[in-house]
């Protein structure tokens, strides 16, 4: 029920807001007239769509077994949904907005790195930012902090200041993007914002040798140690690809968590050293943005195991 009204309340405010944003829900993305442009603007809206279905069955799914424990008298589990953002533009600020209020009013907003158990009968949602653009100071954070909400941003150290030269999609929004500079995230820093190191330079951790990857994983620390005057105790995989020895390079380092991006439910108390989060986007509509933040894209997780075994298997015969 509480899906819905968020989808219903959010969906009154939009349709007189923002044209960008899909009224039936969906953020999809704006279609520009290039055939190939076209083409793939379809294939992502069908597959943001198809996701949109499969989640909505798994959460009317999830809330028939919370009520049937709870018939049953079994006491429910606190969980904790770990978000992350990219790029915030200005065109989706007040869109970004009202995704912190439906937040704000259904949620407990605890740090990512939280560990305890909140007296709060209500679900706890993290939010993190990937790659720490200028975008996400100027948009993003002044919104959070006129909610008094925390979050945690995770910095490619290496190229502070500068356009991303990682690997990005064709089409990808964030290819304007900027990198904030360090003054510009050392001025950023509160009680609210926490840091998180996101490698030096961006690389796909799979594809180089472990000395580098241990040279972006460790020296990252390093350096952003050396520019907030502080512990960096979380990491987050670029491009969300690691392995258990790149788990073990990080914990080698010295974090104490670190965040992948596979959708999951999380236990808040949980020990685990690897943490799932689920990707959102300022531009998500009402329907598309409740789903993931119910933790109905957890499926997503199972689904991505699955055929990672599946590919093992072939490999491997
Ligand atoms: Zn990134």
């Amino acid at each position: 029920m509480r899906l819905l009204r968020v989808a219903l309340n959010f969906l009154r405010v939009k349709r007189a807001s923002n044209p960008e944003v899909n009224p039936i829900g969906l953020g999809d993305p704006p279609i520009r007239p290039q055939s190939a442009e076209l083409h793939r603007s379809f294939r992502i809206i069908t597959k943001r769509r198809l996701k949109v279905v499969v989640s909505g069955a798994a959460y009317v799914a999830a809330r028939a077994t919370h009520l049937i424990c709870r018939v049953m008298g079994y006491p429910a589990k606190q969980k904790l949904v770990i978000l992350y953002y990219h790029a915030v533009n200005s065109e989706f600020r007040e869109n970004f907005a009202r995704q912190l209020d439906i937040l704000k009013a259904y949620y407990d907003i605890v740090s990512a790195d939280n560990d305890r158990i909140t007296e709060s009968s209500r679900p706890s949602v993290a939010i993190t930012f990937d790659d720490a653009f200028e975008s996400v100071l100027d948009n993003a954070l002044p919104e959070l902090k006129s909610r008094c909400m925390p979050a945690t941003i995770f910095v490619p150290a290496g190229v502070l200041g500068r356009q991303p030269a990682w690997d990005m999609e064709d089409g990808c929004a964030d290819r304007g993007e900027i990198v904030a500079s360090a003054d510009a995230l050392l001025a950023a820093a509160s009680d609210l914002i926490q840091f998180g190191a996101h490698t030096l330079t961006h690389p796909h951790l799979l594809r180089i040798s472990a000395e580098e990857a241990r040279r972006e994983i460790g020296d990252c620390r390093q350096q952003m140690r050396d520019i907030f005057g502080m512990e960096i105790d979380t990491l987050s995989f670029p491009y969300g690809e690691y392995s258990s020895a790149i788990v073990e390079l990080c914990r080698e380092a010295g974090y104490r968590r670190v965040f992948n991006s596979v959708p999951a439910t999380l236990d808040p108390a949980s020990a685990e050293f690897v943490r799932g989060r689920i990707l959102v986007e300022a531009s998500d509509g009402p329907l598309e943005f409740s789903l993931k933040i119910s933790g109905a894209y957890s499926w997503m997780g199972y689904y991505s195991n699955i055929r990672q075994a599946f590919r093992n298997g072939h490999r491997i015969a």
